[in-house]
């Protein structure tokens, strides 16, 4: 869950869609002009209240994913509660995610000497991505299958990162010793093509 906050305290924040009401107790409303139209909105309870932000630039959601600070501007709006629809894929499975908003996971594997020495020899992070909205995996582009501390590799379904990397204070070659591997999938014209991924020292 992303965290959402308002005044700095957590609050609880969605993003959907909503049309737009007059709202009387505001002469100078500012959204008298969108009454009727379809919005996007954040939704945000706090201390309470339930309260709506336009978000059609991003700007509602962009506050209250910065704290909800007083120095992130927003524009209040009023909508008729029986319009909302979240935003997202599934809420409308007709419209594909925008993707707006990311999770991205950080795992860092220290790879030591032997069981018995606890030198660390290399490093290793595995990154994975997804959407916040719709948790639809990101894949990684360019790499192939494997794992190296040579040079970044990714899983089979190439949605896991696997980096080497090293302390900044480290000699340049900081674990290129260590062995790797590579998948390599046979194509269709391959003889005795088997469809299953081989290994091959890296
Ligand atoms: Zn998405």
């Amino acid at each position: 869950m992303t965290d959402t906050r308002w005044n700095g305290e957590p609050c609880k924040a969605r993003r959907i869609t909503a049309v737009v009401t007059d709202d009387a107790r505001f002469p100078l409303y500012c959204a008298r002009d969108l009454v009727g139209t379809r919005r996007s909105v954040v939704e945000v309870e706090y201390g309470g209240e339930t309260f709506y932000l336009d978000d059609e630039d991003g700007s509602g959601w962009n506050k209250v994913t910065h704290g909800g600070s007083p120095r992130w501007a927003h524009s209040s709006i009023t909508i008729a509660p029986d319009t909302i629809q979240p935003r997202g894929q599934l809420a409308d499975p007709d419209k594909p995610c925008l993707h707006e908003n990311f999770d991205a996971l950080v795992a860092v594997a220290r790879i030591t000497a032997s069981d018995t020495d606890p030198t660390p020899i290399a490093y290793n992070a595995n990154v994975t991505v997804q959407c916040a909205d719709c948790g639809e995996p990101f894949r990684w582009t360019g790499l192939r299958a494997g794992v190296s501390h040579r040079q970044p590799m990714c899983n089979i379904d190439e949605t896991e990162l696997h980096a080497p990397l090293r302390p900044a204070s480290a000699d340049p070659d900081f674990g290129l010793g260590l062995p790797g591997f590579a998948v390599t999938f046979r194509g269709p014209d391959t003889p005795n093509s088997t469809g299953q991924p081989t290994t091959t020292e890296q």
